[in-house]
């Protein structure tokens, strides 16, 4: 004997009211319509029925059948609907709200005053040179007239990999590397931006920072182009009223040297902190490129003079931007660099 049709409506009636959510609502689909569900089997059995029942049961258990799919797909809907409604709520987008501020990138201040300087001395007919930083200590040191055993070398703690390559100590070594490849042509102007390395790590001196380096050999070249040169680099970069004054000095690749001062941009020559009370400020390297390295890149130094001139970039900014701590530019602290770039 089957089931009677209105139990079995109670039944699904109670079970529908805990089905409370979809994956519920499909399994009572399944359980009542499906291939092996309550009602499909009731229909299958409705041949085993005495044949004068068979019309009233099948009309009432179609009524049943089509009661529980329209519940079941009203129930679906009505559950959509509330998802739907929750996802708006959570996803919904307030167009009033303010935007949130986004930082533009900027050039390091280090940058900026590099390009400056190449900028400078491509306007006066200089090209840029690159080179290396891994160098063999013949550039670093041997073609730029320092022997193994020679003094200066104590002058610059290096990072060596091997004994016959190290970190560059200066991109002094780009000299010998461009003068190499062009001699015996002429005129060489070039300047020679880069990295250099050196194991020092104070208020002024960092293991990795900037130079510029500087190099022009042609014919009747002297010391007053240098001078020249100089001045013109300084006053743009300084200022035009800065005065500039050569201090004899010592390096091995030229002869004779000179330290380069600026008049002190802080006091303008009276005297004070930054200057030491000289009125001076030391600013860079320079000097007459020694015959003797003219003759190790291939030129003949009875024929051809060259000057030659190297700056540390962080220097240069140190006194631009008014800055006591070198450390400063490598401490990637955005407010002090976007301070800087406020110049
Ligand atoms: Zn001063």
């Amino acid at each position: 004997m089957p089931e009677s049709i209105t139990d079995l409506q109670e039944i699904f009636q109670k079970e529908m009211a805990k089905a409370g959510n979809l994956e519920g609502l499909e399994k009572l689909r399944v359980q009542y319509l499906g291939k092996k569900g309550r009602i499909t089997t009731l229909m299958r059995s409705i041949n085993r029925l005495p044949v004068e029942q068979r019309p009233v049961f099948g009309k009432e258990l179609n009524k049943l059948k089509k009661y529980v799919e329209t519940a079941l797909e009203q129930k679906k809907k009505k559950y959509k609907q509330q998802l739907t409604a929750t996802r708006w709520e959570k996803e919904r987008l307030d167009l009033t709200l303010p935007g949130k501020p986004f930082h533009l990138g900027r050039k390091h201040p280090l940058n900026v005053i590099m390009e400056e300087i190449e900028e400078i001395f491509t306007s006066m007919g200089f090209i840029i040179a690159e080179g290396p930083d891994v160098e063999l200590d013949y550039y670093n040191f041997e073609a730029l007239n320092m022997p193994k055993d020679h003094p200066a070398r104590d002058m610059q703690d290096s990072f060596y990999i091997n004994p016959e390559v190290l970190l560059r100590t200066h991109t002094s070594p780009v000299q010998i590397r461009i003068m190499e490849n062009q001699a015996p042509q002429l005129p060489v102007r070039i300047i020679a931006p880069g990295k250099v390395y050196r194991r020092d790590d104070d208020l002024t001196h960092s293991p990795m920072f900037h130079q510029v380096e500087g190099l022009v050999v042609d014919k009747g070249i002297s010391m007053a182009d240098l001078k020249g040169t100089l001045l013109l680099f300084l006053r743009e970069i300084f200022g035009q009223e800065r005065e500039i004054r050569l201090r004899p000095s010592f390096f091995p690749f030229t002869e004779p040297s000179a330290e380069v001062d600026i008049s002190c941009i802080a006091c303008e020559g009276q005297g004070c902190r930054i200057c030491g009370g000289t009125g001076w400020l030391e600013i860079l390297g320079s000097g007459m490129v020694h015959p003797r390295v003219l003759e190790i890149a291939g030129y003949d130094p009875e024929e051809v003079t060259g000057y030659a001139f190297g700056m540390g970039v962080e220097r240069i900014a140190m006194l631009k931007y008014g800055i006591e701590d070198i450390r400063l530019f490598f401490a990637n602290d955005l407010r002090m660099l976007s301070q800087l770039l406020a110049y």
